[in-house]
C-alpha cells in the first residue's frame, strides 16, 4: 500500500530536501502533500486522505506542537502516524511532543533511517529493510549467473 504523506515546515528548501529523502527512503509513495505551517496542514489533512505526517516544530502562524495538539484533539487523526523533523535541542518540548503520540528525527537524517522511522509508526511490515532485500536478489542473480 502507498502512503498519502503530508509534510508540514515553513522552510521550502527543508520541504524539498524532506520530499527528496522520502523518494530516497524506498517507501511506497502516493501523493506527497506541502504545508508551510501548522493551519495550513491542518487544511490538508481535513480535505485530503493522508497516512503520515512529516512536521516541523517552529512555524509561524501555528507551530507543530499546536497542529499536534490540534490533530490529537479530534477523533478522526487522534492516531494519524506523525513524526517531527526537528533541531529542536529543548528536552522538554521534544518530551510533549513524544507524549502526544509523535516520533522525533533530528535532522539531517539518511533515507533510511526515514523508511525505518515509517515502517514503525505506520505499522507497515511491508517496508522495513528492502534494501537489503535488493542486495539479497542482486547475491542470487550473481550466485546463479555463476552456475
Ligand atoms: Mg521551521
Amino acid at each position: 500500500m502507498a502512503l498519502n504523506v503530508l509534510v508540514v515546515d515553513d522552510s521550502a528548501v527543508m520541504r524539498a530536501m524532506i520530499v527528496r529523502t522520502l523518494k530516497l527512503s524506498g517507501v511506497p509513495l502516493a501523493e506527497i502533500h506541502q504545508a508551510g505551517n501548522g493551519e495550513e496542514g491542518l487544511r490538508v489533512v481535513r480535505d485530503e486522505w493522508v497516512d503520515l505526517v512529516l512536521l516541523d516544530v517552529n512555524m509561524p502562524v501555528m507551530n507543530g506542537e499546536e497542529m499536534l495538539t490540534a490533530l490529537r484533539a479530534e477523533e478522526a487523526t487522534r492516531a494519524l502516524p506523525v513524526i517531527v523533523v526537528s533541531t529542536e535541542s529543548s528536552d522538554t518540548r521534544l518530551a510533549r511532543l513524544t507524549a502526544l503520540d509523535a516520533r522525533i528525527v533530528h535532522k539531517p537524517f539518511p533515507p533510511e533511517t526515514l523508511r525505518a522511522m515509517i515502517a514503525e509508526v505506520t505499522g507497515h511490515s511491508g517496508i522495513g529493510g528492502s534494501h537489503a532485500d535488493e542486495h539479497d536478489v542482486a547475491a542470487l542473480a550473481s550466485d546463479s549467473a555463476d552456475f
